[in-house]
């Protein structure tokens, strides 16, 4: 990058005078990459060299669509389309990701090479070919990024898949501690999805580790992303439940890291994105006790009319203020253009008389309108709301006993019996996505005379696009202990005192390069990102300069380094210029990428 971009970019941010360790001219060492056709692109000798390092764990990656030209017979192209909606499928196939891209912004596209990687050895050999070469680099865990940040063309693949060992540790300590008691942790090798982990942890072992609410999330990406699951109002952020890490650093050095040795890098890790300041190999997370029960609330409103709708908001806004800002509740409501409302809210450590004594006033008022306003549940049957022994949450076995459908189990043969996904969550697998927003609502919104100025403004974004709040994903109302861990984060602070993340998507079907039929809508993709974009902007009005969670978040996001990591994000951008000085690492609206880019490489641009 030359040095007047550089200068541009810095005084584009807006905490440019308070920057630790700003890049000097020297300390920006841009060289181009290199491609495949390019002279310096690595002999079959050189590949064959690390293959025999890697003990044959180099891979070359092809797209399993790229044979489905050859006709019907071609079996991977069979398979993959037999599969395309299984995110365990997309996870385990190196040459695809869990979403197929994004309009405008990018489109997967497999990497040249892999390596499979078994343990930190080898990622650390596959780190010092890609340096030495001038590859770029790029770690696929689960493959989830809505960013396009674990794909690339004519890159190098870290592929963690097989990296998914997990053991529970009574007595740990972490790295660089000299005093103080041992505490109960899960060791987590950094290629599981927390399906694997709420198994081990949960099922088998009756305990509790804080992970992401979609199972088939990867777990280093989760951490790196500071990482909301259902029931983070209770148990806080993923990222803030980190003791201790295993990372490769772009220096090739095999690392152990933690709040005791090289605490800058550990905490750059604990929310400061994937794919920035190394390879994780392996996390320790606290393990707690579980809770007695879990449960869920399932419902919709549908309201007849504008003035109706409005008034169920305003009514909604005062009861979630009096009755779900606290650490009872987490996941999601949703405010649609038609007029609806929909509950679908989880709770722990309430039992269903409880549960129902609270929302009783709620659907009595509800109720009370039939002409203006109906109650339906949203799952089969008359049921509204239910609680259960929390240690079957994620077990596959029991849903399929008890409520068939809300799980729906890997169904390719061999697959553990206990790796499922909600089945709500299952139309992402493969999806293209049109269009994505996140902003956090601060809790004082929910107080007088705010409140009116929500309401009204979520009415309002209603009418352009549907508006999601997740009440796990903002920390208003958690204990405090839960709260000042997540301090102790890279997140945007704004996450500490927000009662919800809205959240605003939309998508449409996969359009791999290269599968059958794939033909994605553009002009409805603009139409519906421009409806987000209307929809995201009236709720900014009511917060201005509001932060976005990072890895739920708009590609196309402004002043993405305020918006991600708000205050933070000078720290972090000098703990990427320790660790990674010559930019390594790039991705997409990472910490540090205004300094480099994926040169060289094809940009990933649909048109
Ligand atoms: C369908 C869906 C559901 C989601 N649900 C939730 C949710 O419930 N809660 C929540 O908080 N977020 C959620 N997210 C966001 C998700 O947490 C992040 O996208 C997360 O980074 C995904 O990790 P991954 O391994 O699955 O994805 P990947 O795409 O493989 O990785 C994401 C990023 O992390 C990097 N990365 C992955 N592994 C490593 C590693 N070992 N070392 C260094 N970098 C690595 C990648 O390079 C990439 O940049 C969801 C996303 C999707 C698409």
């Amino acid at each position: 990058m030359k040095r007047r971009a550089v200068l541009s970019s810095l005084a584009a941010l807006p905490f440019a005078g308070v920057l630790p360790a700003a890049p000097s001219r020297s300390g920006i060492r841009m060289r181009r990459r290199v491609r495949p056709h390019d002279p310096l692109w690595p002999s079959p000798a050189q590949w064959a060299a690390l293959n025999g390092r890697l003990g044959g764990r180099l891979i070359q990656v092809h797209s399993p669509f790229s044979g489905c030209g050859r006709g019907a017979t071609d079996s991977a192209c069979q398979y993959a389309i037999k599969y395309l909606h299984d995110p365990y499928y997309l996870r385990d196939e190196p040459g695809l990701t869990q979403l197929s891209g994004y309009a405008g912004a990018w489109i997967s596209r497999p990497s040249a090479y892999a390596v499979r990687a078994r343990d930190a050895a080898d990622v650390a050999a596959a780190v010092e070919f890609a340096r030495h070469h001038r590859l770029l680099p790029v770690i696929k865990g689960a493959g989830h990024s809505y960013q396009g940040t674990s794909d690339a063309p004519d890159s190098l693949l870290i592929w963690t898949r097989d990296m998914d060992h997990i053991t529970i540790e009574e007595s740990f300590v972490p790295v660089g501690r000299a005093s103080g008691r041992p505490q109960p942790a899960v060791s987590i090798g950094a290629g599981a999805v927390w399906m694997d982990a709420y198994h081990a942890v949960t099922t088998v072992a009756g305990r509790y580790v804080q992970g992401g609410g979609c199972a088939t999330v990867g777990v280093a990406g989760l951490v790196q992303s500071g990482g909301f699951g259902s029931f983070s109002k209770h148990f806080g952020t993923c990222a803030a439940a980190l003791l201790q890490a295993e990372v490769v650093t772009a220096d090739g050095r095999i690392r152990r890291v933690s709040a005791h040795r090289d605490a800058d890098l550990f905490w750059a890790l604990k929310g400061g994105g994937g794919g920035t300041f190394g390879v994780v190999t392996r996390v320790w997370l606290r393990v707690r006790e579980l809770p007695d029960q879990f449960g869920a609330v399932f419902a919709t409103i549908q309201a007849h009319s504008d003035s109706a709708f409005r008034r169920v908001i305003d009514r909604f806004t005062l009861f979630c203020r009096e009755n779900l800002v606290n650490p009872h509740w987490g996941e999601t409501v949703t405010f649609h253009r038609d007029h609806k409302l929909t509950l679908s809210l989880v709770s722990n450590g309430l039992t269903r008389a409880r549960m129902e004594a609270l929302w009783q006033p709620f659907f009595a008022w509800v109720r009370a309108a039939p002409k203006d306003l109906q109650l339906q549940a949203s799952l089969p049957g008359p049921t509204l709301l239910g609680a259960m022994p929390a240690r079957h949450w994620w077990d596959a076995r029991f849903w399929e006993r008890e409520m068939p459908g809300t799980m729906t189990p890997d169904p390719r043969p061999g697959a553990p019996t206990y790796h499922a996904w909600w089945t709500g969550d299952g139309a992402q697998a493969g999806e293209f996505l049109h269009g994505y927003a996140s902003l956090w609502l601060p809790r004082a919104l929910l107080d007088e005379p705010q409140r009116e100025r929500l309401a009204n403004a979520l009415f309002d974004a209603s009418r352009q696009w549907d508006v999601t709040l997740h009440f796990n994903k903002g920390l208003a109302g958690a204990p405090r202990e839960a709260v000042e861990a997540a301090r102790d984060t890279a997140m945007n602070p704004a996450v500490l005192d927000a009662f919800a993340l809205a959240i605003l998507g939309a998508g449409g079907p996969s359009a791999f390069p290269g599968l059958p039929g794939a033909n994605p809508d553009l002009p409805v993709a603009r139409r519906e990102a421009s409806a987000i974009s209307r929809s995201i902007g009236i709720l900014r009005r009511i917060v201005p300069g509001g932060g976005s969670y990072v890895s739920e978040s708009d590609y196309f996001q402004a002043d993405w380094q305020h918006a991600f990591w708000g205050a933070h994000y000078p720290r972090l951008l000098a703990i990427k210029m320790k660790y990674d000085p010559a930019g390594l690492f790039f991705v997409h609206h990472g910490v540090g990428s205004e300094y480099w880019s994926a040169d060289g490489f094809s940009p990933k641009r649909l048109g």
